[in-house]
């Protein structure tokens, strides 16, 4: 076998055998393939994208390239979820404490933020003394004794993914459906959790900026589910602006803590409600009808606030921040307004932009190894259909004097636009009308079926 061959074969439309995916991962892991044949591969698949068959083949490659997490020694049921990626996403700090109310296990692994997206492990930390680097058996003890634990990826996971995304970052080939569809699970199926709910973010702050994009990732990430017996969902849910009204880490938090004392932005609280609910239903304690109504009821009378209290307690973190947050987290108090140049009303907000400016203000990384200030971001004020006045502030910049406040503030500028008339178009829903699409949705013949992805 010649990765030339392989390459050869990608770039004329053809499709790789499992073998031939095999060779060309394991070579570049072992150092024996240059990352220039490989970078080529990327850009050959880029274009001609891979069918279901291949990217079934290579998530499994970059699963077997490292370790699996065994969850049996957590009791109960454990459903994960998955995020794909998007600005202002504090997700999964609220629905862990949602999940646990219900009597679920949320055993998680989480990653940093890179580029215009978040990471859940940052914001966490943005918590005084939160610990996200846990030993094996304290994963397992606090799962067990609180229901709740989450911890930063460690090496051992896909590693194999880690190389090759890397790569990808490089070489502007990370918008492959196919590849984005392997990468996500084969970190996600390398956790042995009883199942998985997919939220598949679509519009101008995501990967997929089209919903038919959205569903074709979803339906990938579905088959290589089902082809691993793994239970799971997915929901398309809006990512055409950000989500709740904030971005950046120690503001996230705030909000994360105000969402489940049921003080929180409505399409942040519907997203938590619905993504909790579907974990429910997967499990089978719970029905999504029931899990709703329940979850409902354990916002208002503080269950929910005391489990994540009792989490933040057991990964070290200070768990007054619940009670008192903005006595515990550390939130710039140097604050600068980005204000409407007209009157008008928003008709659309470039979200990566928005993302990109909360990076610049310092919450976020451009490069892996470069260091975040977890007091700055963003407090958005106005959103997609707002009306606004000529100088009335549409955002909150919380900056240190590491910022670039001109850049963000460029950013943020041409991230907004502002219309004499409103827009009939926009849709403010936070899930999709196709709500979520389930294994037993996807057609059995879909795992022969070619996948058309131009
Ligand atoms: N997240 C991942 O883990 N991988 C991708 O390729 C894109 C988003």
């Amino acid at each position: 076998m010649r990765p030339y061959d392989i390459i050869k074969k990608k770039r004329d439309g053809g499709v790789n055998t499992k073998e031939e995916i095999e060779y060309m991962i394991n070579g570049y892991l072992n150092e024996e393939i240059p990352d220039y044949q490989v970078a080529a591969w990327l850009m050959a698949i880029f274009f001609r994208h891979m069918q279901e068959e291949e990217s079934y083949n290579l998530a499994e490659i970059m699963l077997k390239s490292g370790d699996t997490i065994d969850l049996s020694e957590i009791k109960g049921k454990k459903i994960d979820k998955h995020s794909t990626g998007g600005v202002g996403d504090k997700t999964t700090i609220a629905i862990a404490p949602m999940v646990a109310s219900l009597g679920l296990k949320v055993a998680k692994l989480s990653g940093r933020s890179l580029g215009h997206t978040g990471g859940t492990i940052d914001k966490l930390e943005a918590i005084p003394g939160f610990k996200t680097d846990l030993q094996v058996k304290d994963f397992y003890r606090i799962a067990n004794e609180v229901g709740i634990v989450v911890a930063g990826q460690t090496a051992n996971i896909a590693p194999a993914d880690k190389k090759i995304y890397a790569l990808r970052d490089a070489t502007a080939t990370v918008e492959e459906l196919s590849l984005i569809a392997s990468s996500i699970m084969s970190k996600k199926l390398a956790v042995l959790s009883d199942g998985i709910v997919l939220d598949v973010k679509v519009g101008s702050g995501a990967f997929m900026k089209d919903i038919d994009e959205a569903k074709e990732l979803a339906v990938i990430m579905l088959a290589i589910a089902k082809r691993h017996k793994r239970s799971a969902k997915a929901l398309i849910t809006n990512m055409n602006q950000p989500l709740g009204e904030t971005v950046g880490n120690s503001l996230e938090v705030l909000e994360a803590v105000n969402t489940v004392k049921g003080n929180g932005p409505k399409d942040f609280t519907k997203l938590c409600i619905e993504i909790s609910s579907h974990m429910a239903d997967l499990s089978g304690i719970i029905s999504y009808q029931e899990a709703k109504k329940k979850l409902v009821e354990n916002i208002k009378n503080g269950v929910v606030s005391r489990k994540m209290k009792e989490w933040i307690k057991a990964q070290g973190g200070n768990e007054e921040v619940v009670d008192h947050p903005s006595n515990v987290l550390n939130i710039s108090k140097e604050i600068i307004d980005f204000k409407a140049d007209r009157a008008g009303y928003i008709t659309y907000i470039d979200t990566e932009k928005v993302g990109m400016a909360s990076m610049y203000l310092g919450a976020g990384r451009q490069k892996k190894d470069d260091s975040i200030d977890l007091s700055v971001g963003l407090k958005i004020l106005k959103k997609l259909g707002d009306k606004v006045q000529d100088g009335e502030t549409i955002a909150r910049l919380f900056v240190s004097e590491n910022s670039n406040v001109e850049f963000a503030l460029d950013l943020l500028r041409q991230a907004y636009s502002i219309q004499k008339e409103a827009s009939l178009n926009i849709c403010n829903d936070i899930i999709s009308k196709l709500v979520s699409i389930s294994l037993m949705q996807i057609p059995h013949y879909y795992f022969q079926k070619q996948t058309t992805l131009q």
